[in-house]
């Protein structure tokens, strides 16, 4: 198995819901570093005994007991944020790796139930502790691998994970061309910017021409 397949296949055994407690970012740079042989295949609590077991198959290893270093295995838990003390900072909207926080600055923030995975990193960051985490009312599935995950949660999770990680890096490359524009500005002045940039495109423009002829 080449080594982006080896990556896949031990992603599927994840249970997506992006916790960081494996201590990597998110469920599929564990992927990477376990198919890499840079991190141990324990290391992942929501998915526990199933997962370690999937990930041994993929790899041809033995199983072995999950780490307790990085947590214990506990049944889901959703978020539930006390509107009444919400103060509407959206640090909860950053902090949440799937979009399951709706709201917008100073108003009040609520999580929509079927996309949040349980993860609790919007904890941490809210400064009035006004999200608290509840029993689900579960649903199982007990034809798939974690009954309090279903294929559909794991799926939409990585999806909009991966949506979200492609949003963060188109704002944060704009920024940091507004940022070297700004210098440029400084650097240079708004006049000889502009002066560049037209001798830029009368270049392209004689070039053209002599392709026309
Ligand atoms: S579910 Fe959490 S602990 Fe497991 S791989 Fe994903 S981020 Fe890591
Ligand atoms: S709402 Fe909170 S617990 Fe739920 S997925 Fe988002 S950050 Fe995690
Ligand atoms: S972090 Fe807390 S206070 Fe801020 S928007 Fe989220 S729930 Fe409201």
């Amino acid at each position: 198995m080449d080594r982006n397949a080896k990556i896949t296949a031990i992603d599927d055994w994840l249970p997506q819901t992006q916790c960081t407690q494996c201590t990597f970012p998110r469920c599929h740079d564990y992927a990477v570093a376990v198919a890499d042989g840079n991190a141990d295949i324990n290391q992942c609590p929501p998915g526990g005994d199933i997962t370690i077991r999937g990930i041994a198959a993929v790899l041809g290893k033995i199983g072995k007991p999950l780490n307790p270093k990085f947590g214990i295995t506990a049944p889901k838990k959703i978020a539930l944020i006390d509107e009444s003390t919400c103060i509407g900072c959206v640090m909860c909207i950053k902090a949440c790796p799937t979009d399951a926080i709706m709201g917008a600055a100073k108003l009040m923030h609520s999580v929509i139930e079927q996309d949040c995975t349980g993860c609790e990193l919007c904890l941490e960051p809210c400064p009035v502790d006004c999200i608290e985490m509840i029993d689900q009312d579960q649903t199982s599935d007990y034809s798939w691998r974690w009954p309090d995950y279903s294929p559909q949660a794991t799926a939409q999770a990585r999806n909009k994970t991966n949506a979200k990680i492609l949003r963060d890096k188109k704002r944060s490359n704009q920024k940091s061309s507004e940022k070297k524009l700004r210098e440029l500005r400084k650097e240079k002045g708004s006049d000889q910017i502009k002066g560049d940039i037209a001798a830029v495109m009368a270049r392209m423009k004689t070039k053209q021409e002599q392709k026309q002829e």
